[in-house]
């Protein structure tokens, strides 16, 4: 093999770029992340899914980092959206494969949680260059084999590496070098414009850290309660609206405001948060694409570089983090010398492009506003097309961002220890709270009947059980003839191969 500098170049100190580079850096290998802020710097994206409270940032050990940081727990959603005029809700806790210690996520200031995965990364040897932005790749023959950028003080510098792995998000150019192109959709043509409250109130009891979207005439509003007096609000407007927009940003978001009773009920007391970095009304547009191609040799695309579809189910954190674990488990697989090149990222795209083709399909019906809420719940089995899982429970695990059935992103039994105090806590929220009236009405806190949680809690009971019956086997390929994760998720495994033999 030729010497390089690395063997590994990351290029963005986001989610997908921080998980991809620590994971790598895991098996030893020599990892350098060019960022181009300092941070803790500013990202929208504050609302996260289970998968990757509990499956990826297990897997970058940061679950400490994480609880000490005091984040917003998020047991679900709340929404007024389709025909009910009241609102309705969701847990994770009812997804059997969310349910138990697992079943909640969490709400993050970005710019604290980028930079605990940033630090992390650090921590596990990566080379961390903040103030480093990348500007080309390098190619030798067919082949990206480095990549050029300034260093903090703008002189030029280049880096070569085995592997280039692009997670410079939405405004990254480093993409182009893959060759493919970016089809932006023809469907999601919206923009979203936001800032932040102080005093917003909050649903009630167990549902106080959920996100709310509420839907009016124009769009949507998220109201996402970041701590207990701090809230992100933003609306997504039809592109129709960018005149509007442009115009006046902050008259045309608390337009929207005026225009959603629900939220607006929830800011009446509120004022807007006008200094900091919290102080900005922000705009984001042309948000929703999919490049042609997510790799090519020697480089791969992950995150918000790759794809992203829409702000409504919270996606965005986790396929990038999920991208960054698949990108990440190709390059240690090509690196040991287990697997070829072309088999482990064909994999690597393969199962991105499924992960974001299930959202994909299933938001797009969710913009359907015609139908009750129980259409959702039933296009989400058809879609993941879930054998054995009523509509709820298939609803529940694909916005729990589970749908995939990974074990690196559904390891309850990993979590057993804290099994005891997450249902205990569950128990007392639902016992505080009963079976619900609220000033938005009764069906806000429904899902918190005591038979359902009789259900939640006997599925907790069987994971720990689960938990104590050892190691398991390899997971069943996702694609036919596919790769399978080893059993630490860190590389590929080709199933048709013995164990001896690979
Ligand atoms: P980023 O977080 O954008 O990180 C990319 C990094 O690359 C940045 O730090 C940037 O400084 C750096 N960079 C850029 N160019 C260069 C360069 N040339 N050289 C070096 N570094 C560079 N997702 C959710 O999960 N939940 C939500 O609630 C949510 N809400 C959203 C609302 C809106 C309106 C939008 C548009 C998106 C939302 N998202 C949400 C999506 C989420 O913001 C992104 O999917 C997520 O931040 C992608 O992470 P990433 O690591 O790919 O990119």
């Amino acid at each position: 093999m030729p010497q390089t500098d690395f063997d590994v170049v990351v290029v963005g100190g986001g989610p997908a770029g921080s998980t991809a580079a620590t994971l790598i850096a895991k098996e030893g290998h020599r990892v350098a992340l060019l960022e181009k802020e300092r941070f803790p710097r500013y990202q929208i994206g504050e609302s996260l899914l289970p998968a990757t409270v509990h499956g990826v940032c297990r897997l970058l050990d940061v679950t400490e980092d994480m609880e000490a940081a005091g984040f917003q727990v998020k047991r679900g959603g709340s929404f007024r959206w389709g025909t009910s005029p009241e609102p309705w809700n969701f847990l994770f806790a009812l997804s059997p494969k969310l349910s138990g210690p697992t079943s909640y996520a969490y709400q993050v200031d970005r710019m604290t949680f980028d930079h605990i995965l940033l630090k992390n990364a650090a921590r596990h040897g990566v080379d961390v260059r903040e103030e480093s932005a990348a500007l080309e790749a390098v190619r030798t023959g067919g082949r990206v084999t480095g990549v050029r950028y300034t260093d903090p003080d703008g002189h030029h510098r280049e880096l070569s590496a085995f592997y280039v792995l692009d997670a410079s998000g939405n405004t990254g150019r480093l993409h182009r070098a893959v060759g493919g192109i970016r089809h932006y959709s023809d469907f999601f043509k919206n923009l979203a414009v936001f800032g932040y409250f102080e005093g917003g109130k909050r649903l009630p009891g167990p549902d106080r850290g959920n996100i709310l979207c509420a839907a009016f005439d124009e769009g949507w509003i998220w109201y996402i309660p970041l701590s207990d007096t701090l809230t992100s609000v933003g609306a997504v407007l039809n592109r129709d609206q960018a005149g509007r927009i442009q115009a006046d940003r902050e008259k045309t978001l608390l337009e929207s405001i005026e225009r959603c009773d629900i939220v607006r009920d929830y800011l009446s007391e509120a004022t807007r948060v006008t200094e900091g970095t919290y102080g900005e009304i922000r705009v984001r547009k042309d948000y929703s694409y999919a490049n042609s191609a997510f790799w090519a040799p020697g480089i791969a695309l992950i995150g918000d570089a790759a794809c992203f579809i829409d702000p409504v189910f919270s996606t965005g954190v986790h396929l990038a983090t999920y991208g960054g674990l698949l990108a990440a488990r190709s390059v240690n697989s090509v690196l040991a010398g287990d697997l070829p090149e072309e088999r482990v990222f064909t994999e690597f795209e393969s199962r991105y492009r499924r992960e974001y083709a299930v959202f994909y399909e299933f938001l797009s019906a969710f913009y359907d506003m015609q139908v009750h809420e129980d259409s959702y719940f039933w296009k989400a089995r058809k879609v993941t097309r879930a054998e054995g899982l009523g509509d709820m429970e298939a609803f529940t695990t694909l916005v729990g961002g589970a749908f995939s059935g990974e074990k690196a992103l559904v390891d309850a039994e990993t979590m057993t220890s804290k099994f005891a105090t997450s249902s205990a806590e569950l128990a007392d929220a639902v016992a505080r709270t009963g079976p619900a009236r609220t000033e938005t009405g009764e069906r806000m806190s429904a899902l918190f009947g005591p038979p359902v949680v009789g259900e939640v809690m006997e599925e907790m009971n069987r994971i720990q059980r689960r938990g104590v019956t050892g190691p398991e086997t390899l997971e069943a390929p996702l694609l036919d003839g596919g790769l399978v994760p080893s059993p630490d998720g860190l590389r590929w495994v080709d199933p048709a191969v013995p164990a001896a033999e690979s």
